[in-house]
């Protein structure tokens, strides 16, 4: 193993907000820039003096400006100054990425898991993470997701209740990879950090109050409201699904077969289409050729869906509701199920006055997503 990167340093909040601003909204101008974040020129000055000096920001690169006479100045990020490491564990399988400070994805790796024993798994972490650093002598951070609960117990996480891990007693695993990598930590529940990425860098139209569904083997949600990512005093937010909605499903593990988990994960659609676990695709077919039973198991995955939606709406008021996944098939199979459930379950509203996004995913938007968990933790203030 080579030697453990350097440690993020321990930066002030002013100094945070400034990298923020620039890894959000990109290279800015000084004078723009000490608008945006409402800082005087001279405090600004004296920060990104020491930014500079640390080697995360660059200064002096100008461009002509439109408006003005003459070039102005540019701030930016200096892409190599640090590096995250994203891991998104499955119950088969662990997807990694790498961000630079801009948080572009410079490399990518993907790896079976041998065992999901919580040792095996470190050990599988720190490999990963090794062979990612490679010999880089910037500060990292690492970021990991997986679906389950992260609760915080003052400075100690575990991770209960992760049934794709199956790991019982809770697992210490911000502190297991700790100790193995030398690297600073942060374990976060999957679609947590897949809607704290998505409003840092997904949606583009600046919306600070959104909700974000994860849908595929489970359902989870993320909320952010007015920019803040709401994770709950317990790390258990947004477990949205058991409303009962009717209907004969899949037996959920709270013993259900009428709620939302009935019918909108992929192995309930799979159930009640009447294909073999892990057919999913051919449940996705047979109801694209018309078979009665698996376009109605993905009809009530739609109504579902609008259910669960509706909730959160009513719960939350926000700005957009995005739905991402790899099991979203059947938003094309059953597009007019979404409004008719939102007609049912809304509160005073009508389904046209919720904006549903479908964001362009794929898998390696949770490991993303664990990175940018990784950043939040040492940028945000
Ligand atoms: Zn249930």
């Amino acid at each position: 193993m080579s030697a453990a990167p350097p440690s993020w340093p321990d930066l002030p909040a002013s100094h945070r907000r400034v990298l923020l601003e620039l890894l959000i909204h990109g290279e800015e101008s000084r004078v723009r820039l000490a608008e945006r974040i409402d800082m005087s020129r001279a405090s600004l000055t004296r920060i990104v003096r020491e930014l500079v000096e640390l080697g995360f920001v660059i200064e002096g690169q100008s461009r002509p400006s439109v408006t003005r006479g003459r070039p102005q100045e540019m701030l930016h990020l200096r892409a190599d100054a640090a590096r995250f490491v994203g891991i998104k564990l499955t119950g088969d399988a662990l997807y990694a990425v790498l961000l630079d400070l801009e948080a572009s994805v410079i490399d990518r790796r993907e790896e079976a898991l041998a065992s999901r024993d919580p040792d095996s798994v470190v050990d599988l972490i720190r490999q990963v993470t090794d062979e990612l650093l490679g010999d880089h002598a910037v500060p990292a951070v690492i970021g990991i997701g997986l679906a389950g609960d992260v609760l915080r117990q003052g400075e100690v996480e575990v991770v209960e209740r992760s049934n794709f891990l199956g790991w019982d007693p809770p697992v210490p695993l911000r502190s297991l990879v700790e100790r193995a990598t030398c690297i600073r930590t942060v374990v976060t529940n999957d679609v947590h950090a897949l809607a704290g990425a998505h409003h840092w860098f997904g949606s583009g139209d600046e919306d600070e109050s959104i909700v974000v569904y994860g849908l595929g083997a489970g359902i989870g949600s993320g909320v952010v409201i007015d920019g803040d990512l709401m994770e709950g005093v317990h790390g258990r937010s947004g477990r949205v699904g058991h409303a009962r909605i009717g209907g004969a499903g899949r037996v959920c593990d709270n013993g259900h077969t009428d709620c939302v988990h009935s019918f909108i994960t992929m192995p309930a659609i799979e159930h009640n289409a009447g294909v073999a676990p892990g057919e999913y695709a051919l449940a996705v077919s047979r109801a694209h050729q018309g078979d009665p039973v698996a376009l109605d198991s993905f009809r009530r995955a739609a109504f579902a869906l609008g259910a669960v939606i509706a909730e959160s709406v009513n719960a939350f008021d926000p700005g957009a509701v995005s739905v991402m996944g790899e099991g979203l098939d059947m938003l094309d199979l059953a597009p007019e199920e979404v409004p008719r459930a939102l007609a049912e379950y809304l509160e005073q509203l009508s389904p046209d006055d919720v904006r549903i996004e479908r964001p362009r995913f794929d898998f390696g938007l949770y490991a993303r997503g664990a990175a940018v968990s990784a950043m939040r933790t040492v940028l945000s203030s």
